[in-house]
């Protein structure tokens, strides 16, 4: 069975119904053939990851049984998975789910889609610590501004056992996303929640501040492509008229909130690509000379951090 899918009454692609009784194999090859059609690169493995999710089973399970079948629930939700990829929607979107640093975050329209590309955060982070000997066994104080899925501070939580940490964030529907994922990865009880607006009226000082605030240049945002600016909650993506507003504001009150002398404490950002000279020259007028960067694995410069002390 055919069904002409229509996106803003355009039909845009023939889309394979998948029955009941369909095997795996079967439904793989049909769900692959579908999303290339509407030239999505990597479709054949989307295929298999949705595939698998709808039949409740585990992709190994796909190579082991490839002739069971999809019941009609199983079918059902399959059709509903493929009519959305066919929208072009990320496949964790779809799934609810992203994979971060080796473990797994709920994801929901009130949070961005965490990247592989601010795992890079996560890694600096570390190297930072590991340098001033104060990764393990230290009761760091950690704060994480505008935290979305809470991916930042829950991965830093469960890489440093003895932290403790602040997750902020404008939105309370994001801000409920960070504590599941928090209690899903066992720190919950050294996370607190707390719903403002970068660091407007924060007090308490801390060790490590991380962010990867909105960056995107306003005007930019409608030619981004499809699956980030039709997907991901705009005010996540935001930055202002040149992209570097949130950059400004944190680093106007950055003296208030970073531990004090004789401790040093640390700064990471997140940054667009070519924004790292920009932002480490914001930071310096705020008082904190000196950034050292990060670059991802696509080559770009993502991290910005700066130290209080050296
Ligand atoms: N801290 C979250 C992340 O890195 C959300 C960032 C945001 O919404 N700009 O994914």
């Amino acid at each position: 069975m055919k069904q002409a899918l229509e996106v803003a009454g355009v039909p845009i692609a023939p889309v394979q119904l998948i029955a009941a009784g369909t095997t795996l194999r079967e439904a793989i090859a049909l769900v692959t053939r579908t999303l290339t059609a509407v030239g999505i690169a990597g479709a054949a493995g989307d295929a298999r990851i949705m595939t698998a999710v709808a039949a409740g089973r585990r992709t190994v399970d796909l190579i082991a049984h490839p002739e069971a079948v999809l019941n009609a629930a199983a079918a059902l939700r399959l059709n509903e998975m493929a009519h959305r990829r066919v929208r072009h929607e990320p496949v964790s979107r779809i799934l609810g789910e992203r994979e971060f640093y080796g473990r797994r975050f709920e994801i929901t329209p009130a949070t961005l889609d965490p990247r592989p590309d601010s795992e890079t955060l996560i890694g600096a982070a570390l190297e930072l610590l590991d340098e001033a000997g104060m990764r393990d066994g230290a009761p760091l104080r950690l704060i994480d501004i505008g935290t979305g899925s809470g991916c930042l501070i829950v991965t830093l939580l469960a890489e440093l056992p003895a932290a403790t940490g602040l997750a902020t964030d404008i939105c309370p529907a994001a801000l409920a996303v960070a504590l599941r994922n928090a209690e899903r990865h066992g720190v919950c009880d050294r996370l607190r929640l707390r719903q403002c607006d970068m660091l407007e009226g924060m007090s308490g000082r801390y060790d490590l501040l991380v962010s990867n605030p909105p960056y995107i240049p306003t005007e930019e945002i409608a030619r981004l492509e499809a699956a980030v600016a039709a997907f991901d909650p705009r005010r996540a993506l935001d930055g202002g008229p040149d992209g570097l507003a949130a950059y400004r504001r944190i680093a106007g009150r950055l003296s208030d909130v970073l531990a004090l002398p004789p401790n040093p404490a640390w700064a990471l950002f997140e940054v667009g690509a070519g924004q790292a000279g920009d932002v480490a020259d914001i930071l310096a007028d705020g008082g904190f000379p000196g950034a050292r960067t990060w670059v991802d694995l696509g080559g770009h410069t993502r991290c910005v951090a700066v130290k209080t002390l050296r």
